[in-house]
């Protein structure tokens, strides 16, 4: 059978992405580096080490297997990290992505998923951001992003790729059944650190600002479950096979939660206590992002049906006291 390509496929949203695909019958390929991946959340199909920045690396695996399509997750996805270092950023980000364009046209292979965020909207004062919101990032992570989905449109122009390019709002959660979840060194992410805190591994929680524009002062965010981004995907692969137009989706519930709305959950879920402290704004942290995503619920006939925060969190600390 043709493969599946799930590059990045070990880390946290490629993983239950290769969970989704192989348990809808396909046969998946993991290429990752396990530079941030994790080689034992690799249980849905090979994993061929290699760099997606290394040309002759992705030009060997597209010569010796047969790829019908290509899910693209590996990429550097730090915000502050990528203000400090663009090099890295424009490197691995575009490079990775052109590597992987130039061995599909090689090949033949016809359609490509793509990981982008919905960092491409930078701080739009809207209530829901949809996909024809203006695209303003405010990094250097989410312009590599902008930049990306603008190359894949050129490749699909000139050698008839169809592309959905997915724009991610807060992944979270774990798989349910716990056989992959969240595992980042360092964590930045907001709800293992504050699972991190209530397990005694970090001595307080802080809310990264309390004076915003929002109902309680502290910062807006739209948590999907991953397991809703990764039946999305495979959704999105479906919908190309059966001659859907590519586009850009906004990946997201619709609905917003604060940070201070995430510690009361983490409590309630937890039973236990959350040191916490108000801390200063982290630097380009805009107020509010909650996805329109409608767009994405019509074409892609997908619902997101494991998002309440109670089953995030819920599946977060469960995952979280079987891997830490
Ligand atoms: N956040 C926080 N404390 C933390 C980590 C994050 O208050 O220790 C806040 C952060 O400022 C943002 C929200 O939690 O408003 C989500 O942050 P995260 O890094 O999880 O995702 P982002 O929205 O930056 O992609």
């Amino acid at each position: 059978m043709d493969k599946v390509l799930v590059v990045g496929g070990a880390g946290y949203i490629g993983s239950h992405c290769c969970k989704a695909l192989a348990q809808s019958g396909r046969e998946v390929l993991v290429f990752d580096d396990l530079s941030t991946g994790h080689k034992d959340l690799c249980k849905w199909g090979d994993l061929v080490r290699g760099d997606v920045c290394d040309k002759a690396a992705v030009d060997q695996l597209f010569s010796e297997y047969k790829i019908s399509a290509v899910f693209h997750f590996a990429a550097k996805s730090l915000v502050g990290e990528s203000g400090q270092k663009p090099d890295l950023y424009w490197r691995t980000n575009l490079g990775g992505t052109m590597n992987l364009l130039n061995a599909m046209a090689r090949h033949f292979v016809p359609h490509i998923i793509f990981s982008s965020t919905a960092a491409v909207y930078g701080e739009p004062d809207v209530e829901l951001i949809s996909e024809s919101q203006n695209i303003q990032p405010i990094n250097t992570y989410g312009r590599t992003k902008v930049a990306c989905e603008a190359m894949i449109k050129s490749y699909a122009e000139a050698h008839s790729l169809g592309f959905v390019c997915p724009r991610y709002f807060n992944a979270a959660g774990a798989d349910p059944e716990l056989e992959t979840g969240e595992d980042h060194s360092p964590e930045t992410h907001v709800i293992p650190i504050l699972l991190d805190a209530a397990r005694g591994l970090r001595d307080q929680f802080s809310i990264f600002g309390d004076d915003y524009q929002t109902d309680d002062g502290s910062a807006v965010r739209d948590y999907i479950h991953v397991k809703d981004l990764a039946s999305a995907h495979v959704a999105a692969l479906d919908f190309l096979l059966a001659g859907g137009e590519s586009t850009a989706l906004n990946l997201g519930t619709s609905t917003g939660a604060s940070v201070k709305e995430l510690l009361q959950a983490a409590v309630r879920t937890t039973n236990r206590e959350i040191q916490t402290v108000i801390a200063p704004r982290r630097a380009g942290d805009p107020a509010r992002l909650v996805a329109d995503a409608t767009q994405a619920q019509k074409l892609l006939k997908w619902t997101p049906v494991n998002s309440s925060l109670t089953q995030i969190i819920d599946d977060a600390w469960r995952w979280h006291l079987k891997r830490f």
